[in-house]
């Protein structure tokens, strides 16, 4: 036998009472799940049922999907093979009405075969996004003042459901607020960074073009090597900031291959000492060859940013720097004797665009230079580290796994 109906009735006071306890729980919990078990709880000793299943539209198909199912009285024990009312739901679902299904019940028959279900729709400001169904297991019937009560509980269910939506929505409101926020931040830098060596330039050309002004050579050589320097800055700028984006977008391709670390180290600091003729860089290594399997040239980008930022930040004093293996793990450690980095700040040079306020006043940096290398190491699999003491240095640890792999999945971001 099968009805559609729709049912009036008052509720009975410990039904009253139930019904108080079910919308505290709706006020009061943000997780859904542990919210209809609330429910289902606290609905058991008025409303009998065996088993009570919330089925849900799926917002890409449009069919109905099951997502809350509890078992409670018979059945409880075979879960498995018990009815879970999907035409209860679908019926409810279709029309947007109560929907009551009763078995004929025979004495000898499995209860479990004989179910009665209840199907009741979920509205939404008209909308239908599901449906609640209750199952008794070889009856009784549902009478009218239970389905009065069902419908409450169907209610307080939607609004629940509701109360998700809305705290989903706040929150991708919110995440789309900081993404702008991080956008319109990331351009105001990056039109700070470029407009800075682009000024430069623009003011020793227009410079040397004024007409009436009689530049000597040495002064006109002395303005283009500025427009020379500048442009270059720019050109680095450019090329740290669109590896930045790639790699945060993990499209930066690495090319793996096996390479010495020694060797490639030995030369870096050949070319950077010539440059930093006030300090001298020392290079330990207890082999005469290190075999690392990572992308040489990227590699070779982290170790000249870091190397680079001792020779800036650390003036004067030497640098070392060590190299070193096990059977798992090659390790960098580059050693500066320079001012140190506060507590304050440590965590952050990692950060793109994070730059030491004071300090770094006077001296050029965009802030990407760490944030690559720690995207760079990361893509090796390995870390990068920092541990300083103020007034006597900064040591830069990196350490990557012997067979480290490129990193498929997209990179982390600061
Ligand atoms: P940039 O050098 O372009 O500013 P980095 O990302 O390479 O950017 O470094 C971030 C900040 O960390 C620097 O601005 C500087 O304040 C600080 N820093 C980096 N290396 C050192 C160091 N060896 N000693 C002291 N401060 C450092």
């Amino acid at each position: 036998m099968s009805k559609i109906r729709r049912n009036t009735g008052s509720l009975q006071p410990d039904e009253l009472k139930a019904v108080y306890a079910i919308s505290r729980v709706v006020a009061e919990h943000f997780e859904i799940d542990a919210a209809l078990a609330d429910i289902v709880r606290l609905s058991r000793p008025v409303f009998i049922f065996d088993n009570a299943v919330l089925y849900l539209q799926n917002e890409d198909s449009g069919g109905l999907e099951p997502a809350f199912a509890r078992a409670i009285g018979r059945g409880k024990s075979s879960r498995a093979e018990i009815s879970w009312g999907e035409m209860a739901a679908q019926s409810a679902y279709s029309t947007g009405k109560v929907f009551l299904k009763e078995a004929n019940v025979t004495g000898d028959a499995d209860r479990l075969e004989q179910a009665f279900y209840l199907g009741l729709p979920l509205l939404v400001d008209g909308n239908l996004i599901g449906a609640l169904v209750f199952i008794r297991f070889g009856g009784p019937s549902f009478t009218d003042e239970q389905i009065n009560l069902a419908e409450f509980i169907a209610a307080h269910v939607t609004q629940v459901l509701e109360h998700r939506r809305l705290v989903e929505r706040v929150a991708s409101l919110e995440a789309e607020k900081r993404l702008a926020q991080m956008q319109s931040d990331f351009l105001a830098t990056v039109s700070h960074e470029l407009k800075t060596p682009l000024g430069f330039i623009k003011g020793y050309a227009t410079t040397l073009l004024r007409e009436h002004t009689n530049w000597s050579a040495e002064e006109r050589k002395e303005f283009l090597e500025i427009i020379d320097d500048e442009s270059d800055r720019m050109g680095e700028l450019i090329d740290d900031l669109l590896d930045s984006s790639r790699l945060q977008s993990g499209t930066l391709p690495m090319q793996f291959t096996d390479f010495d670390l020694v060797m490639q180290t030995k030369e870096l600091v050949d070319r950077v000492s010539t440059q930093a003729l006030d300090l001298e860089i020392q290079l330990y290594s207890p082999a005469e060859e290190i075999r690392l399997n990572g992308d040489s040239k990227r590699m070779g980008q982290v170790l000249k940013n870091v190397i680079g930022n001792a020779i800036k930040y650390a003036p004067g004093g030497d640098i070392n720097i060590f190299l070193s293996e096990d059977a798992e793990k090659i390790r960098i450690e580059i050693q500066d004797q320079g001012p140190g980095i506060s507590k304050e700040h440590i965590d952050n040079i990692f950060k793109r665009f994070y730059r030491i306020p004071d300090e770094s006043r006077s001296i050029r940096g965009s802030g990407l230079g760490l944030y690559i290398c720690n995207q760079i190491v990361h893509a090796h699999q390995g870390s990068i580290q920092v541990r300083s003491e103020l007034g006597k240095g900064s040591q830069f640890t990196i350490e990557l796994p012997k067979a480290s792999q490129p990193v498929k999945e997209r990179n982390g971001v600061a």
